[in-house]
């Protein structure tokens, strides 16, 4: 099968009813760059940049973050690179940072929270990623925005480093895109807004999930007690897609689920069009979504997610679908 999936490699990724669908990879280290040409991904859909933090003894400094950056697009070789600014907190430690316990780190003092708190790390990461991509195109994405009004201050911090920069002559990215992670259910009911202040929305499904359903998603006991295809949650994954497709904003998901090629097939058949997974992932959903007629099954979805009445399980309706499409 190693074999089959690597013959897929330069096969485009295209359904068998002629959708278009964009296969990235996540990362997070300069050794995951060579899988880009490896695994066949489009780009980088999450770049986790909280990695280089994470293994470092004390706090990189901007011109290490900028060395990074810039190596990282490089390899990528003019594959799209979507970074992430820092995640941390709760399950990303950074020992040298996170000095106090908190009772809840999940729902605690992390990422965006963390960031718009110490707006010099957050603006040092910035100008960081506008240097390193200079002449080329930025793709930005905020982890764990809870309001949209968050969105607007980091915007505030980027056109102010962004002026920065111009004032002291230094070239910019030709093209800048600013995008949302969707990982806390808050913003499903600032869905519209939310498609109107980004270039892109890309959930989280891993902590979406989490905190959608109440489960810790690093505790064993719980974490597998509910079914990620299970109505809830498409239902809310839907509600993102049509809140994307009404404001013609591009949603995608670099969650754990979109490297599963049962789950993977389901958010086809959501209306998704743009994925970001495990490198080792790209091969398994390549060859399913050829076979795959989205818009039979996304009739097939709609019907089943509107039954309110029904006991199958959504993920057997989807395993039937697979057997016999
Ligand atoms: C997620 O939450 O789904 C996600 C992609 O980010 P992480 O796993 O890094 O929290
Ligand atoms: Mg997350």
């Amino acid at each position: 099968r190693q074999e089959q999936f690597r013959a897929l490699r330069s096969v485009e990724p295209v359904t068998r009813d002629g959708r278009r669908i964009s296969l990235n990879m996540n990362a997070g280290l300069l050794v995951d760059l060579p899988q880009l040409s490896e695994a066949g991904a489009e780009g980088i859909g999450l770049f986790r940049t909280e990695l280089q933090f994470m293994i470092a003894s004390t706090m990189p400094k901007g011109e290490e973050q900028e060395a990074f950056y810039r190596s990282v697009m490089k390899q990528a070789g003019g594959r799209p690179v979507t970074f992430r600014t820092l995640d941390i907190g709760s399950d990303k430690v950074v020992p040298y940072f996170q000095a106090i316990k908190e009772e809840n780190p999940a729902l605690g003092w992390r990422a965006i929270r963390l960031a718009l708190d110490r707006p010099g790390l957050l603006r040092t990461q910035l100008r960081a990623l506008l240097k390193a991509c200079a002449g080329t195109e930025l793709k930005i994405m905020i982890p764990m925005v809870t309001e949209v009004s968050e969105l607007r201050q980091v915007r505030a911090l980027l056109t102010k480093e962004v002026q920065h920069l111009s004032k002291f002559g230094h070239s910019l990215p030709n093209k800048l895109q600013f995008g949302a992670m969707l990982e806390v259910p808050s913003l499903m009911w600032q869905l519209d807004e939310l498609m109107e202040e980004t270039d892109f929305v890309s959930v989280g499904s891993n902590d979406l999930f989490q905190f959608a359903m109440a489960v810790d998603r690093g505790n064993a006991r719980v974490s597998d007690r509910f079914d990620i295809l299970g109505r809830p949650f498409l239902r809310i994954l839907r509600d993102i897609v049509r809140a994307g497709e009404r404001a013609g904003t591009p949603v995608t998901l670099c969650g754990e689920m979109a490297g599963k090629p049962l789950s993977a097939m389901a958010l086809l058949g959501l209306g998704f069009r743009s994925v970001s997974m495990s490198p080792a992932s790209i091969g398994p959903v390549k060859a399913m979504l050829l076979g795959l007629d989205t818009g039979v099954l996304r009739q097939v979805m709609d019907e089943a997610l509107d039954d309110t009445v029904s006991q199958v399980p959504m993920r057997e309706i989807l395993n039937r679908f697979a057997e016999t499409h």
